[in-house]
């Protein structure tokens, strides 16, 4: 199981593709601009094993801004989003501004059309991407992805009902234990975020995501095999949730 892959940026990616469906039980594709979607869902079609989701990464939201009504129109058609957010590090604060007001335009959306399934980047900015949800309650359910804010923000996220999605990239750091040793273990979920996400000198791929359960078991203090039933569990009741309704 995936919760949140690239797996169009592999740089093979049909390859990837038709790998990740033959070995995870599911895979969500997350894109990061209109137009990628557009092109990736005819190139790697979602299928009842793979959901593929319309976003727009608050690192690009300076160049694609433009795509923003497109965005809108894809979040009316699709049941989930994704990568979508905000980034408040140094290198994209300068369009802090820009990116808040694609976000927030893009969870109105979503509370208009009843509430989606988002998958969301949160990095320097967990209490900005918090308030966003508070001002659009029914925006529906977010997926936290490597989400690397204070305690206090994580309680309050799980407080809100978020989900999080643990890859093994996140799991190398001190902080990143640190966070997944506290978050709800019934809202916990795999993710690569390959191919961006690497350990050591690999690319972590979309059948690696699971292999976080070996660290997860030791954060939460429970043999292997229960935090890989336990993530696996909760993957297959989220993934009833990114499914469209059959
Ligand atoms: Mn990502």
């Amino acid at each position: 199981m995936d919760f949140h892959c690239h797996l169009d940026l592999y740089p093979d990616a049909r390859q990837v593709y038709a790998q990740a469906l033959t070995r995870n039980e599911f895979t969500w594709l997350v894109t990061t601009s209109p137009r990628a979607f557009a092109a990736t869902s005819k190139v790697l079609p979602a299928t009842s094993r793979l959901v593929i989701s319309p976003g727009l990464h608050p690192e690009v939201a300076d160049s694609k801004a433009g795509e923003l009504d497109m965005l809108l129109g894809q979040v009316r058609e699709s049941h989930v989003v994704g990568e979508v957010g905000l980034d408040g590090s140094p290198r994209y604060r300068a369009h802090f501004g820009l990116q808040q007001a694609i976000f927030g335009s893009m969870l109105y959306e979503c509370q208009l059309v009843g509430g989606r399934v988002l998958s969301v980047h949160s990095r320097f900015a967990a209490n900005e991407v918090l308030e966003a949800f508070a001002n659009r309650p029914g925006f529906g359910t977010a997926v936290m992805h490597w989400f690397s804010g204070s305690p206090s923000e994580m309680a309050r996220a799980t407080d809100i009902g978020c989900w999080f999605s643990v890859g093994p990239a996140m799991l190398e750091s001190p902080n990143g234990r640190r966070l997944a040793q506290m978050m709800p273990r019934d809202r916990v979920v795999p993710e690569s975020d390959g191919p961006f996400a690497t350990v050591g000198s690999k690319t972590v791929m979309p059948w690696d995501a699971l292999s976080t359960a070996t660290v997860l078991a030791r954060l939460w203090a429970l043999p292997e095999e229960d935090a890989r039933e336990a993530l696996i569990s909760n993957g297959r009741q989220l993934s009833k949730l990114l499914r469209p309704v059959d």
